[in-house]
């Protein structure tokens, strides 16, 4: 065992640098999945890896409950998947406005209103603008390669 594994090592190394993949993701095929109608094994557009997906790919991994699955918008979901992208980046640029607003009030109204910098006003503002732009991403919807947002 302890051979055969000397053997494979070099070989699966190379196929790593060769494909900036892991080695595994070569042995099992990913499997298409849209993100909106959830169909397998349909051709798309795919999406794009941020902090978000990294995440929950991470934890997956850790839990051993990967998927396999490489996250795709299919050609019949497009529109939908624009629409939510949309509501999903028009909700986060209004909750960090409204986050931003809260944190800049209750740091600037105590100093307004003729008292002192308050430092436990500052961390309960950063703390509710925090959990405000938090509240954004139950609409997440991540960007996907080759869909552009109209602005
Ligand atoms: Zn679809």
């Amino acid at each position: 065992m302890a051979l055969a594994k000397k053997k494979d090592t070099p070989v699966a190394l190379k196929r790593e640098q060769k494909t900036g993949q892991p080695a595994e993701a070569k042995t099992a095929p990913l499997r298409n999945v849209c993100i909106i109608c959830e169909q397998e094994g349909i051709e798309g557009k795919p999406v794009k890896e941020d902090a978000i997906l990294g995440s929950i790919r991470a934890i997956k991994n850790a839990l051993k409950i990967a998927t396999n699955r490489r996250l795709i918008v299919c050609e019949t979901c497009v529109p939908k998947y624009t629409e939510k992208r949309g509501r999903f980046e028009k909700t986060l640029v209004q909750y960090v406005a409204i986050s931003a607003i809260i944190v800049v009030g209750l740091i600037a109204l105590p100093l307004i209103a003729g008292g002192a910098f308050n430092f436990g006003a500052l961390i309960f503002g950063v703390a509710i603008g925090a959990f405000i732009t938090a509240l954004s991403f139950t609409q997440y919807m991540p960007a996907v390669e080759g869909i552009e947002q109209k602005r």
